[in-house]
């Protein structure tokens, strides 16, 4: 098979340029979180665990069987707490891409750290490896803010490691900042955004909190236990943060995401913008030509799936209507929205019902939350990001009535082309 390819006895589908690696493994888990995690204890180290040892075997086994090339143009280390790894253990994952599949050339090598679980050794190590770009897990610069949300770092933690990157001389780095934790008052988060802001970082990522189903902030919300701030008071927040970080020259380029110009994700873009993605490790998700393969989330589930694979898993068709919901929803989240024409050639539906919005639509442009200009489709600003629950959610119930007419009970045959 030529490299351009990925060959499962039927198909040969154009090959991903970027791959997403999920190292599950984290101290402990926090409060809030419902991600595919092994917590391995506060004392943990990536290098002397079993556990560890025996998941990155797996995690290669799954990248060298798969099909070889193209170079990849951006990878993602991500988890987790990938930085629980050791400087051998990455070099050897990055290594083993390198070997599979080759690196473009300055290709963004991402790997998201905690601001406790490394040293000025380790991130030298990680860089000398080829890691190029750091996501740092802050979330807030309030200690007891972070303790009740049972994470492990502190506020020092946070400035030694950002003072670390800048030391390493690391250009691109990014942080994570949670609004809605508990106990969070428009005070501290006001704080919380001055000294994210000096830290003068290039990218940061602002998320509202989710309470995972199943996890201990759901039982305390459950049991009345959880005191959170409003609604209004969690979007008064979020709208204060994209003032000062609007203002502070990062732009927003999608929902959750701010950065100075050429500081954008590039991996998540390749999300975003609806393209193709090889995931690799317990959870971690394929995208392929429209085609998707999914890992168990079970550190166990995902070593028994992979013994059952005699080689590379084949990837299962996605159907057209959530494919053009995927789309739809992961594109609009983009500060350039989505363009209809693409969409069009991407799925079996005609440019003009794409360009039709539904009446619930139509109101919405009317309101402001959402524009139409030509092919292009995009939230509007800032209120269309302000309530894009709303507006995405509008968003599926137009797909549904674009495939209610005609469209086959599996959504692979839509109404019929004009
Ligand atoms: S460090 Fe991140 S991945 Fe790990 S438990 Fe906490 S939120 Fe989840």
């Amino acid at each position: 098979m030529g490299r351009g390819g990925f060959h499962n006895t039927m198909m040969v589908f154009p090959q991903p340029r970027s791959a997403y690696l999920h190292i599950p493994f984290c101290h402990r888990r926090c409060f809030y979180c419902d991600f595919p995690v092994v917590p391995l204890g506060d004392r943990a180290n990536g290098a002397q665990s079993r556990s560890v040892a025996e998941y990155l075997r797996w995690l290669k086994t799954e990248i060298s069987i798969s099909p070889p090339g193209p170079p990849l143009s951006t990878v993602y280390l991500g988890g987790g707490t990938p930085s629980l790894l050791s400087v051998d253990q990455v070099e050897q994952l990055l290594a083993l891409l390198r070997a599979q599949f080759g690196l473009a050339p300055g290709a963004e090598i991402t790997m998201e750290l905690d601001p406790a679980s490394f040293n000025a050794e380790g991130l030298k190590g990680y860089c000398a490896a080829g890691v190029n770009r750091i996501s740092l897990g802050v979330q807030s610069f309030t200690d007891s803010l972070l303790a009740a949300a049972g994470r492990r770092h502190t506020c020092q933690h946070i400035h030694t490691a950002v003072a670390l990157v800048k030391a390493q001389g690391v250009a691109r780095w990014s942080l994570d900042l949670i609004a809605g934790l508990p106990g969070l008052t428009p005070a501290l988060w006001e704080a919380t955004l001055e000294m994210a802001l000096a830290l003068a970082p290039p990218h940061v990522s602002l998320y509202d909190l989710t309470i995972g189903e199943g996890t201990v902030f759901d039982r305390w919300l459950q049991q009345g236990r959880l005191s959170l701030p409003t609604e209004a008071t969690g979007a008064a927040m979020l709208d204060r943060a994209a003032e000062r970080l609007e203002a502070a020259g990062l732009r927003r380029y999608e929902i959750s995401s701010y950065a100075l110009p050429g500081h954008a994700c590039r991996h998540n873009r390749v999300y975003w913008a609806g393209g193709d993605w090889w995931g690799f490790g317990m959870g971690a998700t394929s995208s392929l030509a429209g085609r998707r393969l999914s890992r168990p989330r079970t550190r166990h589930g995902y070593g028994e799936w992979l013994q059952q694979q005699p080689r590379a898993p084949s990837p299962l068709p996605v159907g057209a209507k959530e494919r053009l919901e995927d789309l739809l929803i992961t594109g609009l989240r983009r500060s350039e929205g989505v363009n209809r024409e693409q969409l069009a050639e991407q799925c079996p539906l005609p440019l003009g019902a794409l360009m039709t919005l539904s009446p619930r639509l139509e109101r919405a442009c009317a309101q402001g939350l959402l524009c139409s200009e030509g092919p292009y489709l995009r939230l509007g600003q800032p209120d269309g990001f302000r309530f894009s629950n709303q507006v995405l959610a509008d968003c599926l119930l137009w797909v549904d009535e674009l495939f209610g007419s005609g469209g086959a009970a599996d959504g692979t045959s839509p109404v019929a082309p004009a």
